[in-house]
């Protein structure tokens, strides 16, 4: 089969790899329905994390079972599964306590930009849908892989709660996913952080009431000034940089809480600061396999459609495409069909 892999800085290929086959009686193969571009893949893409060898691209994915280890007990060849982009055995103490993505299993799931994938810890990982979906509900199930989960894990760290006030920093995939979250979660007042066009009429119809343009200083007294000058109860922090951890921690009232999944670089608090902001920090790598069941029933019912995130569609070998339309804020996030 043919995948994507990443050579170094900006290149990207479409080429030849080894078809995926089960190592371990725990495995199990998917043929890949659908795949994206994560923001995250953007991070080695633009040459911030160094490629010291052509690597296999992708961990959002979505599709049907083609075979299973002898050990797999949950899934079937001819489901419809999905999985987070972290396999985990579902076991260990820490996923016990929904901390899936701290798994002591845990692995990265490498190279979902391809027709095939193998997933370690099936019976961990993957959630069959109740049945095979329609093609209009694909976008929306591929979102939960990561995105929606990792928002929903923003707004739920972020203890965003019915009545509460929210803050999403960032207008990527995840924030305007966060900005949905908090609206499912019954945040009454939603304040997204954004100067995009197209993504701040998304943020509106997923539940946004306001929309902040300002940044920096100028963002934080915004905020404030929304609010009376108290700062919110719920931040969630949706981007990974220095200046939108601070633009978080500086929005948030006393006591309030900040959800932080933006993977960081160059992020360094300062203690003080800290000390005095009188905030709950609750953020990582989101535990998706955690909300998967409950995530899989909204969809289903139609309650929320994520998949509105994808405003581009690539067949998979234009993937290359498909990062630099990303790179170049083009589209929000690129959907590949294998
Ligand atoms: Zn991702
Ligand atoms: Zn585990």
């Amino acid at each position: 089969m043919k995948g994507t892999v990443l050579y170094g800085p900006r290149d990207v290929r479409f080429e030849e790899r080894e078809d995926p086959k089960i190592l371990k009686p725990t495995d199990a193969i998917i043929k890949v329905s659908a795949t994206c571009v994560c923001g995250s893949d953007l991070w080695p893409y633009r040459g911030f994390n160094p490629i010291t060898q052509p690597t296999p691209m992708g961990h959002e994915y979505c599709g049907i079972v083609e075979e299973v280890g002898s050990d797999v007990k949950s899934v079937k060849p001819g489901q419809f599964v999905l999985g987070s982009f972290f396999v985990s055995d579902n076991t260990c103490p820490h996923c016990q306590l929904g901390y899936q993505s701290s798994c002591q299993n845990r692995e990265l799931i490498p190279g979902a930009q391809a027709p095939y994938l193998r997933v370690p810890l099936a019976d961990g990982t993957l959630v069959a849908t109740p049945d095979i979906p329609s093609d209009a509900l694909i976008p929306s199930l591929l979102a939960l892989s990561d995105v929606m989960g990792t928002g929903w894990f923003a707004a739920d760290a972020a203890e965003v709660k019915p009545g509460k006030t929210a803050v999403v920093v960032g207008d990527g995939a995840v924030g305007l996913l966060g900005v949905l979250s908090a609206k499912q979660m019954g945040a009454e007042r939603i304040i997204a952080m954004s100067r995009h066009e197209s993504r701040t009429k998304l943020a509106r119809e997923y539940g946004a009431t306001d929309i902040v343009t300002e940044r920096g200083d100028a963002g934080v007294a915004r905020i404030k000034e929304l609010t009376n000058g108290i700062g919110v109860d719920s931040v969630l922090e949706c981007v990974g940089t220095q200046e939108s951890m601070m633009q978080a921690i500086r929005s948030t009232r006393p006591g309030g809480y900040i959800g932080y999944v933006g993977v960081p670089h160059g992020v360094e608090l300062n203690g003080q600061q800290l000390f005095f902001a009188h905030v709950h920090l609750h953020g990582g790598p989101a535990p998706v396999r955690r909300y998967l069941p409950d995530l899989i029933k909204l969809v289903w019912n139609g309650k929320i459609a994520p998949g509105k995130v994808f405003d581009q569609t690539l067949p998979l070998d234009q993937v290359a495409e498909g990062y630099r339309a990303m790179d170049e804020r083009r589209a929000i996030k690129t959907l590949l069909k294998p």
